[in-house]
């Protein structure tokens, strides 16, 4: 607007009144009323040039208002340009006390099983068929076989030597049985403890996640750096999942929630073990406490499959020994679940089991199957797709969800 504008008014008849307000909402426009991040006097309320999207709106909506017209009273208001915003970083759900407060969700998926091994058991005179029953009904539940067996026989020497009266002496010995056979003796700690190399420099505990594409590794991964945050670890991302399109974007918008960064390749089909090697280098480099490395799983083919494994392990070690191999299985999968639990078992090294998507199957025997089949114990479960939904996986907690309800 001409700086002589109100002047002009002024001649060509106008009212003062209205003259003046004409101008004063033509300067108000101009300036953007304050509303905004640079205030009144900020870049986008005097520059005429392109600046930010926003700012640029606030000038097109700078037309002088033609005489006459009510000025508005006050300018709309500007939005923020979101680069200008720094994103919240969200706090993780402490780690203690996941499984308890998860339970429910176990008892969801678990309680056809508790609840048919509880009635059966509280028959007054087992019969042979009853025990058939019971076995049945554990194999439904992926106990597998051999477990079952075993878990018949426990509880069929218990009935004879003690005889199961009351419904909470039944409840109390299947209890113990079931407890027994998922093994709270088991190791079940996460080993992420940097370490230091002879050379004195640090070395980040390096963590390899393997397992079958759609399995939820992924998300696992995310929510495991969550849980290390948690727990006041610094944490670095590997995107070795470099045929999935989505999974390094995937990856990083999971640590960017919680401040973690992500090595990544800005390529598809790069060399999984080259990007593997870099966050492992990286992590070095930026002393941070554990590396974990997301890796694809695609078991078309077993001889490919150990050979990518088998580079990715190689070059990893070169810079950190691995800390844990984590094997990340779907639940819902049953018999399959366990033969690709196999091929990984054989070609990784597996040292812990993740078993994901326990919210969804009402086949929690599945725990003591990998357990026996692997060797190697659960060390976490997943039970929902939220961000805090990945648990320690905890013996007790996990019988008694089976049991309640
Ligand atoms: P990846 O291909 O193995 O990396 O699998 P993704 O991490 O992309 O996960 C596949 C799907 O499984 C996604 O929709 C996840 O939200 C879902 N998922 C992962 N873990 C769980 C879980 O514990 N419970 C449920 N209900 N869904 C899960």
């Amino acid at each position: 607007m001409n700086p002589d504008t109100l002047t002009w008014l002024l001649a060509a008849g106008v009212p003062i009144a209205l003259a003046v307000t004409v101008v004063t909402a033509v300067v108000r426009r101009r300036s953007g009323t304050g509303i905004g991040p640079e205030g009144p006097t900020g870049p986008s309320a005097q520059d005429d040039g392109p600046g930010p999207a926003t700012g640029t709106a606030v000038l097109d909506r700078s037309v002088e208002a033609p005489v006459g017209e009510a000025p508005p009273v006050e300018a709309p208001p500007v939005e923020v340009p979101e680069a200008a915003v720094e994103p919240e970083l969200e706090v993780p759900a402490p780690v203690a006390g996941r499984l308890a407060r998860l339970r429910g969700r176990l008892a969801r998926s678990g309680s056809p099983l508790g609840a048919r091994l509880l009635a059966v058991l509280s028959r007054d005179h087992l019969t042979e068929d009853d025990w058939d029953e019971l076995e049945e009904t554990l194999l439904l539940a992926d106990v597998g076989a051999g477990p079952s067996a075993d878990l018949i026989e426990a509880l069929r020497t218990r009935v004879r030597v003690e005889g199961l009266r009351d419904p909470g002496q039944v409840r109390a010995v299947l209890r113990e049985q079931l407890l027994a056979l998922v093994d709270p003796t088991l190791d079940r700690s996460l080993n992420t403890t940097p370490s230091t190399a002879a050379d004195g420099s640090h070395v980040p505990a390096v963590v390899l996640v393997v397992g079958v594409n759609g399995t939820g590794k992924t998300t696992t991964v995310g929510k495991l750096a969550r849980v290390l945050v948690a727990e006041d670890r610094t944490v670095l991302l590997g995107a070795a999942d470099t045929f999935r399109a989505a999974a390094a974007d995937q990856l990083q918008t999971w640590g960017s929630r919680v401040g973690v960064h992500t090595v990544r390749s800005d390529r598809d089909g790069a060399d999984p073990a080259a990007v593997a090697f870099d966050a492992a280098k990286q992590g070095r480099a930026e002393g941070v406490d554990v590396v974990l490395v997301d890796t694809a799983g695609r078991l078309q083919n077993k001889a490919g499959l150990m050979d990518e494994l088998g580079k990715i392990t190689r070059v990893l070690t070169r810079e950190a020994p691995l800390a844990e191999v984590l094997l990340v299985l779907d639940a819902t999968t049953g018999q399959n679940g366990l033969n690709q639990a196999r091929v990984f078992g054989e070609v990784a090294g597996v040292t812990g089991i993740v078993l994901t998507k326990l919210d969804g199957t009402a086949k929690g025997g599945i725990v003591v199957a990998v357990q026996r089949e692997l060797g190697v114990p659960v060390k976490l479960v997943g039970l929902g797709e939220g961000p805090d939904d990945l648990a320690p996986f905890d013996p007790e907690e996990f019988v008694d969800g089976i049991l309640q309800g």
